[in-house]
């Protein structure tokens, strides 16, 4: 069956900009495009700049170019995370004055043994005045009006199918404000993921185990979270995700056609050249649209 035309559809691609794009990028910003223009949606660009240390100068732009010189083209402007700390702090100030918040000044050597699960510590021990510290968000034992809220979250992944995680037992009280003064990941992407609307997430399943902690936000809210498709993540040949860390080269814009048929081949869309890029995804959108001669993804 054809894939019902959804309105509203609202995807995203939000890469942090650590470095230029590569082919394991590459193939999540194809997948959400692809499966918001099939749904005939919307495919917003969306730079998750609000981590200095870990960020390149020029990253942005070099994402943005080789976005464009794949045919990928997002709609309305670009939104960057570096311009949106009063959201930021608006949500944070919001979740403080329920009383969701302590701070925790527990130290890198303290976590460590605590695989990803904080114990709580903080919240019964608080630090001193003064001290710098990160704000973590409770997931037990919440005020009396969250009592609805409970931290086993479920969810239906479209790709990975049912996905089951009590988050106090496997990330406990979380960060949302970092100790380095710094707003965390999962408090940005979901501040902007309610303001922009996203109805469909599609990425790389290396994201998978954040997802439960992004529901519980969305509950706290008391927003409905958007659908979520977590891709397969391309790794090298010795097993390890593609990424700058492990000297993934950045893609290169001068061989697209080449790049996408590659990138299709990895999702599963078996191509032959056309021309270009644009000629390759308008073709493949109209096919994926009418269903015709490719399998459906969903
Ligand atoms: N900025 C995140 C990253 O590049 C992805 C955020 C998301 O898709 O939720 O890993
Ligand atoms: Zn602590």
């Amino acid at each position: 069956m054809a894939p019902a035309i959804r309105s509203p559809y609202i995807g995203r691609f939000a890469p942090s900009p650590t470095g230029p794009l590569h082919f394991g990028s590459l193939v999540c910003a194809l997948a959400s495009y692809l499966d918001a223009k099939r749904h005939g949606g919307k495919w917003l660009l969306r730079i998750e700049d609000i981590d200095p240390p870990r960020e390149q100068p020029g990253a942005a732009d070099s994402i943005k170019r080789t976005l464009e010189a794949h045919g990928l083209f997002w709609d309305g402007e670009v939104r960057y995370q570096s311009q949106r700390s009063e959201a930021y702090w608006d949500c944070l100030n919001q979740l403080k004055k329920l009383d969701l918040l302590y701070p925790c000044n527990c130290t890198r050597a303290r976590l460590a043994p605590l695989n990803g699960r904080y114990d709580g510590h903080c919240r019964h021990h608080p630090p001193s005045a003064g001290e710098a510290c990160a704000l973590r968000l409770k997931v037990t034992d919440l005020p009396p009006e969250f009592g609805h809220i409970r931290n086993t979250i479920e969810f239906v992944d479209r790709i990975q199918g049912i996905q089951k995680e009590d988050i106090a037992q496997v990330s406990g009280d979380f960060v949302i404000h970092r100790k380095d003064g710094f707003f965390a990941y999962q408090l940005a992407v979901v501040v902007d993921d309610i303001d922009q609307g996203i109805t469909d997430i599609v990425r790389g399943d290396d994201l998978l185990d954040t997802t439960a902690r992004q529901i519980f936000l969305y509950q706290i809210l008391g927003k409905h979270p958007p659908t979520y498709a977590h891709i397969p993540v391309v790794k090298d040949e010795h097993g390890n995700k593609l990424s700058k860390q492990n000297h993934a080269p950045a893609v290169n814009d001068s061989t697209a056609e080449k790049n996408l048929l590659a990138a299709l081949d990895t999702l599963g869309y078996r191509l032959r050249p056309l021309g270009s890029p644009a000629q390759l995804l308008h073709k493949l959108i109209a096919d994926l649209q009418s269903n015709s001669a490719l399998v459906s993804q969903d």
